[in-house]
């Protein structure tokens, strides 16, 4: 004799360590997909508090609900920045958040998304819409490869790079080295610019310090700037910015246009750059 069934979903509490002693916890309601990729473990899952999250080798990617603020600071900072983006590459980034901000520069003709991982593009466009549905957007042009390789192979050709990589573990090692800032550098055109995440300054000082260092010897402006991001350890994040020409701290306030954002502002733009001391260390 059969009876209908409830849907069993076994809740659990996932953790991200840091250290030994420390880590961000929260408790997942069910499981979607979990998979071992070519290049890192992959789960997606629906936690309680945040809404759908992507975790890459048990580390948090993002979430549903705080993403806007490290996409939107990832895209929006560099993009005023630069007078005239039009061409953009976004390194890793396969969630499509970074994508998606971008989108809302007018003046962006193309931006270029290059993932190692096919796998994460195909589950985030399943699991996270709001965050990967802007990718099949004609403006966009989507690659499944090696960024290290891809920055190796072009030259003269972005106005503004976005890397949004996983921490320097596994397939990202490359990509936290001064040769691929040097990489960076000849893929820019003349007067370009980068950023790229460098993780958080209460337990990867030695990453920050070291990215800071290795783009200010390749770059004439090198600027660091923070955001408060609640799922990522710490809560505080910290971005590299490698610029040719364009200062963040010199943007005209003409430049600033009128687009939808949740944590942007331009007064953000300014103030993210105002450092705590034990950060600022990091870049002397
Ligand atoms: N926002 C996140 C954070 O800071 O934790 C990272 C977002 S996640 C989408 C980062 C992406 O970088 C992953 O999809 C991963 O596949 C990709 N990635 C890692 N190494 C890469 C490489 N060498 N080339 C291109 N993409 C890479």
């Amino acid at each position: 004799m059969y009876r209908k069934q409830e849907v069993i979903r076994l809740e659990f509490w996932f953790t991200e360590k840091q250290t030994k002693d420390f880590g961000i916890t929260m408790r997942v309601k069910q499981t979607y997909h979990s998979e071992k990729t070519e290049f890192q473990q992959l789960d997606m899952v629906e936690t309680a508090e945040f809404g759908n999250m992507l975790l890459l080798d048990g580390m948090v990617m993002t979430t549903e609900r705080d993403e806007f603020v490290y996409h939107e600071m990832v895209a929006h900072v560099p993009l005023y920045t630069h007078p005239n983006p039009r061409h953009v590459l976004v390194v890793g980034g396969g969630d499509g958040g970074v994508i998606r901000e971008i989108l809302k520069h007018p003046e962006v003709e193309k931006a270029t998304l290059v993932d190692i991982d096919g796998k994460v593009i195909e589950y985030s466009k399943k699991y996270l819409p709001t965050i990967a549905g802007k990718l099949e957007d004609p403006r966009v042009e989507v690659k499944v490869d090696d960024g290290f390789m891809h920055i190796a192979e072009s030259e003269n050709a972005y106005d503004v790079i976005m890397v949004d990589s996983t921490e320097p573990v596994g397939p990202a090692v490359n990509l936290f080295t001064k040769g691929f800032y040097e990489g960076i550098s000849k893929a820019l055109k003349e007067d370009g610019l980068f950023v790229a995440q460098t993780d958080n300054p209460w337990f990867h000082q030695d990453v920050i310090r070291k990215a800071f260092k290795d783009v200010k010897e390749t770059f004439p402006v090198t600027r660091l700037y923070t955001a408060n991001i609640p799922t990522y350890p710490s809560g505080l994040w910290t971005f590299t910015m490698g610029s040719k020409k364009y200062d963040p701290l010199e943007t005209p306030e003409e430049r600033f246009g009128n687009i939808d954002t949740k944590y942007y502002t331009p007064e953000i733009h300014r103030g993210a750059f105002l450092l705590p001391k034990f950060v600022k260390d990091l870049t002397e």
